[in-house]
C-alpha cells in the first residue's frame, strides 16, 4: 500500500484544518473546511491541488469554506447524504457502511449522530487514520446540539471497535480543559494524570496535542470510559447502566 500523506495547520481560533494527500494519483482532500486561507497556504506551499472536500457536518467551522474553495479550485464535495441540505456546495452524499475511492486507498464512512444529526466521520483503516470532525475529541466528545445521550453512546460504540493504534483526527485542539473535567470525574486514574501533565507541557510550547489514538482514548476519554469502576464511584452510578452514566458525564461536561 502506497503511503498517504497529511498535513495538519490551525484554523479560527482552535481548530484544525487537514489535508489529505496521495501522491501516486495527486489527489487532495481537505476534511472540513473551517477557513480558506490557511487551506490554500498549504496548498500553495506543498503545490498540491485541491480535488476533493470530505465533509464531516454542517458547523460554519466545517463548511463554511466549501463555496469558496469549489470556486476556486473545481474539487468535488462529499458529506453526509443525510445533511446535504446542509451542506454548501455538496456533489455526492455518502452514509454508514459506504467506501469512497481515494486513489488505491479507501476511506470508510461512519454515521455518527449526536453532535449533529448528520455527523459523518471518515476512516482509513488500512493506514490507521480517522477524521472525526466533533464526534470525538481527545479527552472529550462533542457537545449534543442534535441529538440524545443514547444515539451519542451508540455512535460513539462504531469508533471503539476501530484498532487500537488508529490515529484519530479531531477538528478542535480543546485537549487541556478536557483533560480538566476527565480528572474531575475520574481522579483516580493514573494514566489520565500521567496523560494531563505531558499535555500541559505540550501546550505550554504551543505544541498540537492532536493526533490521538484510540487506545490512549480508551485509556483516558471519560466518554469512552462508562464501564470504569473509578468513574462509576466518583459519579455515584455505580449500578447504572452505560448510557446513563454516558449522559451524567456529558450533562456535567457541559455544566463544568
Ligand atoms: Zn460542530
Amino acid at each position: 500500500m502506497s503511503s498517504i500523506e497529511i498535513e495538519m495547520f490551525p484554523c479560527l481560533s482552535d481548530n484544525y484544518g487537514f489535508l489529505l494527500h496521495d501522491p501516486e494519483t495527486g489527489l487532495t482532500a481537505a476534511i472540513d473546511t473551517p477557513e480558506v486561507t490557511p487551506i490554500l497556504a498549504v496548498l500553495e506551499r506543498r503545490a498540491w491541488r485541491l480535488s476533493h472536500i470530505l465533509n464531516t457536518h454542517h458547523h460554519g467551522d466545517h463548511a463554511g469554506g466549501n463555496l469558496e474553495l469549489k470556486r476556486l479550485t473545481g474539487c468535488r464535495i462529499i458529506g453526509p447524504r443525510q445533511d446535504a441540505k446542509r451542506i454548501p456546495g455538496i456533489d455526492e452524499g455518502v452514509a454508514d457502511g459506504e467506501v469512497i475511492g481515494f486513489g488505491a486507498h479507501r476511506v470508510e464512512v461512519f454515521e455518527t449522530p449526536g453532535h449533529t444529526r448528520g455527523h459523518i466521520v471518515y476512516l482509513l483503516r488500512d493506514e490507521r487514520v480517522a477524521f472525526v470532525g466533533d464526534t470525538l475529541f481527545a479527552m472529550g466528545c462533542g457537545r449534543l446540539f442534535e441529538g440524545t445521550p443514547a444515539e451519542m453512546w451508540t455512535s460513539l460504540q462504531k469508533l471503539l471497535r476501530w484498532p487500537d493504534d488508529t490515529r484519530i483526527y479531531c477538528a478542535h485542539e480543546y485537549t487541556a480543559a478536557n483533560g480538566r473535567f476527565a480528572l474531575s470525574v475520574e481522579p483516580s486514574n493514573a494514566e489520565l494524570r500521567r496523560r494531563c501533565e505531558e499535555v500541559a507541557k505540550l501546550r505550554a510550547v504551543g505544541e498540537f496535542t492532536v493526533p490521538t489514538t484510540l487506545a490512549l482514548e480508551k485509556a483516558t476519554n471519560p466518554f469512552l470510559r462508562p464501564d470504569s469502576r473509578g468513574l462509576r464511584e466518583a459519579l455515584g452510578m455505580a449500578g447504572d447502566d452505560d448510557v446513563a452514566v454516558f449522559a451524567r458525564t456529558r450533562a456535567l461536561k457541559d455544566a463544568f
